[in-house]
């Protein structure tokens, strides 16, 4: 099998809450798929309204559901690396963190060709040191959000939807979770009142200006799988 490639591009950042831009957009961004019924209907939803997403996937699911995987690249939304296991990294050593970001890294890239650009921590739990540690050994920095409906807490859908529009602006990041029916259900008022306020809608590689995300969006060099395996 041919190696799992490694993302060459530099960034001269580390961790984002939110980018800085002039241009009108804002991020969807899901985290915790692909799940086998949610992630379907949030695809059907998304594609309806033509609004590109970014999916923060877990390995363990995305090795479950390759299917789904594959239609979340084929219609144009972008990947993002969400761990192997989603643990808590702010307790995890070094080689454990780099493990459960190349596992993910490497199961994407088998599933789909597409290597992951940036990734978020669960829970948002990541010290500093390894945000430094992740974007100097893997090139890959750490993206929070800046608007976080809570939808996790079963709000109810119109509270997510409502807390997603008034919470954007230029540049923001929105967090959502494709694994709870009430936060699908929220989507599509949620995209109506974010575009009625004059926003539209970007994948995250394309808020952040980077070069297109997709099977063949970024130049890679190859890096040997035995030493790619650090954990
Ligand atoms: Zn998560």
């Amino acid at each position: 099998m041919p190696p799992v490639p490694r993302i060459t591009e530099r960034h001269d950042f580390v961790s984002v809450n939110a980018v800085r831009t002039s241009r009108a957009a804002v991020a969807l961004t899901f985290d915790d798929g692909p799940h086998p019924t949610h992630t379907p209907m949030l695809l059907d939803i998304l594609a309806r309204y033509n609004v590109k997403a970014t999916f923060y996937v877990i390995g363990q699911s995305v090795r479950r559901y390759p299917e789904i995987l594959h239609r979340i690249v084929a219609e144009g939304h972008e990947v993002g690396n969400h761990t192997w296991t989603h643990p808590t990294l702010s307790r995890l050593g070094n080689g454990s963190v780099l493990s459960e970001i190349d596992r993910t890294q490497e199961v994407v890239w088998r599933t789909v060709g597409a290597l992951p650009v940036t990734m978020r921590p669960p829970y948002g739990a990541m010290s500093s040191q390894q945000s430094h540690m992740l974007n100097d050994q893997r090139n890959i920095p750490t993206i929070m959000w800046s608007v976080d409906p809570e939808d996790w807490r079963r709000p109810g859908s119109s509270v997510v939807a409502d807390r997603m529009v008034r919470g954007a602006q230029p540049g923001s990041v929105i967090l959502a979770h494709d694994i709870h029916g009430p936060t699908i259900r929220a989507i599509p008022q949620a995209i109506e009142g974010i575009a009625a306020r004059g926003l539209g809608f970007m994948t995250m590689s394309e808020l952040l200006g980077f070069r297109r995300w997709g099977p063949r969006g970024l130049r890679y060099v190859s890096a040997p799988s035995a030493s790619y395996h650090q954990g």
